[in-house]
């Protein structure tokens, strides 16, 4: 007899009737159950069976399940069995197993969503064992139908015949429901008048198509939603939404409405089409039918595919794409109830939404790719909670409270790490507590208690002061700060199993140096246990601090001022245009005396210096602009780059900004800039000759990515991963795991 166990998404993904299915049908006998790791299997038969068995079930092994290890042990037979059968383990909690993430509507349910004879015809929240809401349903584990949301509807008779019947595709599928028994729609105009229709979903559509908003609410939030093709309905949500030129998501029937948009590449087909359906990042196609509004002034568009029963209905009756952009104000958190899509009915006209529950509120995740990787700007629904390896043992029990911005946070169960989803900025009280809320589910879900909490070493993070708060609260609790740069790089060599030594390369907006400057421009030759910093852009004073990163223009005066000092005032160029001369006044006594002013070395910033200088933007709307517009000016066709020296590990950028300022034409020079910052990490990846690793959030910008990887084939780089902030909880436990590992 033998003992099978096997870890990995494994359970409330359809594995024990997949099992059960297999061993029946290849007459084994035997049993399957869940225990505290993931899955356990009896069979009952010879090694060479055993090893079908196995071989079959890596094979065909149901879409949602992920196998992290089958360990397989001959044992004593103690019973013996009649067939193979389901062992109940009710009540067993399993607080190391994974939580399946979201998933799209499958193809057989979609069939059945459309097929007029099928009971559940139509029907907006049509899910089964391989589909369906899982993460933001569920209250505690295990993943039963009584701990999630699911449990205020009572399962009719011929939904509960089809969750009890292991043949069925819908054996314990938790969120199963019916017309007749399950989660039902409503819709109301921005005063909360109920909207009669005789077809909702109907009434909701052509609404769209008369250029109304209408608030919908998915799986893990709410969208707003207007025709994307409608110039005026997509100006109206900007004003109302307060965000004039930030790119809007767009949702497509299918991926041939997507075709009509983007040439999509094979990798972004797959992507798009998976059944974790993020918004994929792709060029836009020149005469695609879209609003200029929805992506102005850049040559990306964000698409994704219907993935809910209910965006599917609503696609089918429109046949055009939408914009479905999350429901929330600025730094503010996606709404995810009633209560809070009211506080934003000034923005929609109407809305759609359903009473099942959403418990943990998860945003659209967005992706990209690039040279036929995979890379994440944000992780959440489809993917989160993420399950990342942690390179260390170690017995503390780790809390990483993540960055301030892109936050997300992070606790490690034995040898995984659990990253929640995107949480988002923390730049207001509604947002902190949000943040906090994030915490206390994953708490509860593990019924987790730190001894060690970790954090940026950044003084003014909220994820910082949190930190601080849970330590002064318990004597027992252990706190480290880990940097910034460093927990971006330990990110990467974690998603990538590096252990050895490595150059480090992280480069993004700002974070807090060891020092006390902004970094932000770093390379460090650094292992798992510890780094040096080896080199950095050479500092420059940020013209009133925050402000400067809102505002290229003051990045690239800081460099005038340091090149011309007061002879600025006889000159003239975009950036100087851009403010009157008595705020010049102003801020050039402040760069002499240094007021305001913190040092830094951001490459981030270096981006904003070129974009104003060259006109392209002087004051950004949104977090990253000034990377995007740049990209969009990047000429394939021009190859040099400009001088540059690097000495004792400082490269001065005054002397690259100086050749950009002596160029008459702007693509050439954001083209040569682009190609410069590859020559530098490339020089510094010579010098040091180890294995090159990138991390930060300049590593979004898809044009330099493209360029490195072009240039250094085997740079090891976050695929499947995020390189922005959101990177940062998993490298701060890594950080923690190496300082408290147990040998
Ligand atoms: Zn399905
Ligand atoms: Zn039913």
């Amino acid at each position: 007899m033998f003992s099978i166990e096997i870890r990995g998404i494994v359970q409330g993904v359809g594995f024990r009737p997949f099992i059960y299915n297999l061993a029946s049908s290849s007459g084994l006998r035997g049993e399957v159950s869940n225990n505290g790791y993931g899955v356990l299997i009896l069979l009952d038969c010879k090694q060479e069976r055993a090893d079908e068995f196995i071989k079959n079930v890596r094979d065909d092994k149901p879409p949602l399940c992920e196998i992290d290890s089958i360990r397989i042990t001959r044992i004593k037979k103690t019973k013996s069995f009649d067939g193979f059968s389901i062992e109940m383990s009710e009540g067993a909690k399993n607080l190391s197993s994974h939580i399946p993430p979201d998933i799209a509507m499958c193809e057989e349910c979609e069939r059945e969503l459309h097929d007029k004879s099928n009971r559940r015809f139509e029907y907006p929240f049509i899910t089964c064992t391989n589909c369906g809401p899982r993460f933001s349903i569920i209250r505690n584990l295990p993943y039963e139908r009584k701990n999630t949301s699911m449990d205020e509807f009572e399962m009719c008779e011929k939904c509960s015949q089809e969750y009890k019947n292991p043949h069925d595709r819908r054996y314990h599928a938790q969120p199963i429901g019916c017309h007749e028994c399950g989660p039902k729609l409503s819709f109301f105009d921005n005063k909360g008048n109920i909207i009669e229709s005789e077809n909702i979903i109907d009434k909701a559509a052509e609404l769209i198509t008369e250029g109304r908003i209408v608030a919908i609410k998915g799986i893990g939030g709410y969208h707003l939603v207007c025709d994307a093709t409608n110039d005026e309905a997509v100006k109206l949500l900007r004003e109302r939404k307060q965000r004039p030129s930030k790119p809007f998501g767009v949702m497509v029937k299918d991926i041939y409405m997507s075709k009509n948009i983007a040439p999509i590449n094979e990798k972004e087909e797959e992507l798009l089409c998976s059944n974790r359906r993020p918004i994929v990042l792709v060029k836009k196609r020149e005469d695609n039918a879209l609003s200029k509004n929805v992506a102005p002034n850049i040559n990306q568009i964000g698409l994704f595919l219907a993935y809910t029963p209910l965006h599917h209905l609503i696609l089918q009756r429109l046949n055009r794409p939408i914009v479905a952009t999350s429901a929330n104000i600025s730094d503010e958190p996606l709404c995810k109830s009633n209560d809070e899509i009211m506080r934003l009915r000034g923005i929609w006209d109407f809305c759609l939404e359903h009473n099942r529950e959403i418990v943990n509120s998860c945003d659209d995740s967005v992706a990209f790719v690039e040279c036929e990787k995979t890379f994440m700007l944000r992780d959440a629904r489809g993917y989160a909670p993420l399950y990342l390896k942690l390179p260390h043992k170690t017995d503390k029990k780790i809390l990483a409270l993540g960055a301030n911005q892109k936050s997300s946070v992070a606790i490690t169960i034995g040898e995984s790490v659990v990253l929640s989803p995107y949480i988002g900025d923390l730049g207001s009280l509604t947002s902190i507590e949000h943040y906090k809320s994030h915490i206390e589910t994953l708490k509860r879900i593990y019924e987790f208690e730190p001894d060690v909490v970790v954090c940026d070493k950044h003084p003014n993070y909220e994820s910082t002061k949190y930190a601080k708060e849970l330590a002064a609260q318990n004597q027992n609790i252990e706190l480290l700060q880990v940097q910034h740069h460093y927990a971006h790089i330990l990110a990467t060599m974690g998603v990538n199993g590096i252990a050895s030594k490595v150059l480090g390369v992280s480069f993004d907006g700002t974070g807090y140096g060891d020092e006390g400057n902004l970094w932000g421009g770093e390379f460090f030759v650094c292992n798992l246990e510890s780094y040096e910093r080896v080199g950095h852009f050479r500092y420059f004073k940020l013209l009133g601090g925050e402000m400067a990163i809102k505002e290229p223009r003051r990045v690239a005066l800081s460099f005038l001022f340091e090149i011309y000092g007061e002879e600025v005032f006889n000159l003239n160029n975009a950036t100087l245009n851009s403010f009157s001369a008595a705020e010049i006044k102003t801020l050039y006594t402040a760069y002499k005396n240094s007021l305001n002013s913190p040092l830094s070395s951001s490459c981030g910033r270096l981006f904003d210096a070129v974009a104003s200088i060259l006109g392209v933007v002087q004051v950004c709307s949104y977090e990253g602009e000034s990377g995007l517009l740049l990209e969009s000016l990047y000429d394939e066709n021009v190859l040099e780059s400009y001088l540059f020296s690097i000495e004792d590990g400082e490269i001065d950028f005054s002397q690259i900004f100086r050749q950009i300022l002596d160029e008459k034409n702007s693509r050439i020079a954001v083209s040569k800039f682009f190609n410069t910052i590859v020559e530098i990490i490339y020089e510094m990846h010579k010098k040091y000759d180890l294995p090159l690793v990138l991390g930060g959030g300049v590593f979004q910008n898809r044009v330099l990515l493209k360029l490195i990887i072009r240039k250094i084939p085997d740079v090891i780089l976050p695929e499947m991963f995020v390189s922005n902030d959101g990177a940062i909880a998993y490298g701060q436990a890594i950080a923690a795991a190496s300082e408290f590992e147990t040998l």
